[in-house]
């Protein structure tokens, strides 16, 4: 089945399978959009849609994410370059081949060029579970990418096991708390105060924090009184299609 999948992967961009659903991001203040992570889909013609837990780690077994990963790129850029500017930030997974092969720089600049789409518009999330290897090179590409105005996340943040020192090494401009730590609050004390330390460190580092998994209510308001600035997740919105994103624009905001 896997060897299966992965050869379907192989052509799956070229018929067309492969698109983007893009998940709203508030800020928790005032409820106000700032900004949509893209989400890769795929809908397989035979099995219907594949989770990306399911396939990116299939294109990341070989160099299939690469070509997947410029894709992405391309595409986000071109939709949210369509965007009113009030949408704010489209933020992309990266994955961590793009970056070791040290194709990142060139596949953003051609999104950016081929889009019109301005850098600080762009967010490059890296997810803290994928090892990522401390070269001089990688710090020297994403510190570039930061000072062309790209904005970097800290993806999962809390669940791999080199959280602090990646937030010292790299210039994170965001750190998106893993949604595990917002599953038993507010009833849950330690996760309480595992959170505020959170909040503490990335204010200090003047690093925005984003909450992920928002699902509840109660997780929101606790957020909110946390000063966390920005949360994704099921409570805001679910990862739709370009199209339907549209609409939220022309809403008024939400939560609060
Ligand atoms: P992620 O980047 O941490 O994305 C957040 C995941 O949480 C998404 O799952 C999203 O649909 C889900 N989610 C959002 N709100 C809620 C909520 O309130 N409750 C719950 N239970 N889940 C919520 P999805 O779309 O299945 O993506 C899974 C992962 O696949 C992503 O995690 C990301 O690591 C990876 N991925 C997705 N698209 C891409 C891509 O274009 N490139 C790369 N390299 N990885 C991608
Ligand atoms: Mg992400
Ligand atoms: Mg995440
Ligand atoms: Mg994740």
């Amino acid at each position: 089945m896997r060897r299966r999948l992965r050869a379907d992967l192989r052509g799956a961009i070229r018929r067309g399978e492969m698109s983007l659903s893009y998940q709203p991001r508030i800020a928790l203040a005032d409820g106000r959009l700032t900004g949509a992570e893209a989400l890769l889909r795929w809908n397989h013609p035979a099995h219907g849609p594949i989770p990306p837990a399911t396939f990116i780690p299939l294109a990341e077994a070989s160099s299939l994410i690469l070509h997947l990963g410029g894709w992405v790129l391309r595409e986000a850029a071109r939709e949210a370059a369509l965007w009113p500017e009030s949408a704010g930030i489209v933020s992309v997974n990266v994955s961590a081949r793009q970056i070791e092969a040290g194709l990142l720089p060139a596949q953003v600049a051609e999104a950016l060029a081929e889009s019109g789409l301005p850098s600080d518009r762009l967010e490059l999330e890296l997810t803290e579970t994928l090892a990522l290897e401390e070269r001089p090179e990688t710090l020297r590409m994403l510190a570039a990418l930061r000072e062309d105005g790209i904005g970097l996340a800290l993806d999962d943040f809390g669940i791999g096991h080199a959280s602090l020192a990646r937030l010292r090494w790299l210039p994170f401009t965001a750190l998106k708390l893993d949604r595990s730590f917002l599953a038993h609050i507010p009833e849950e004390r330690e996760d309480m105060a595992i959170l505020r330390a959170i909040r503490d460190l990335s204010h200090a580092l003047r690093i925005r924090m984003v909450a992920e998994g928002v699902e509840r209510d109660a997780q929101r308001r606790c957020l909110e009184a946390l000063d966390c600035e920005e949360a994704q997740g099921w409570l805001f919105g679910r990862p739709v299609p370009a199209e339907l994103l549209r609409q939220r624009w022309q809403a008024p905001a939400l939560a609060g």
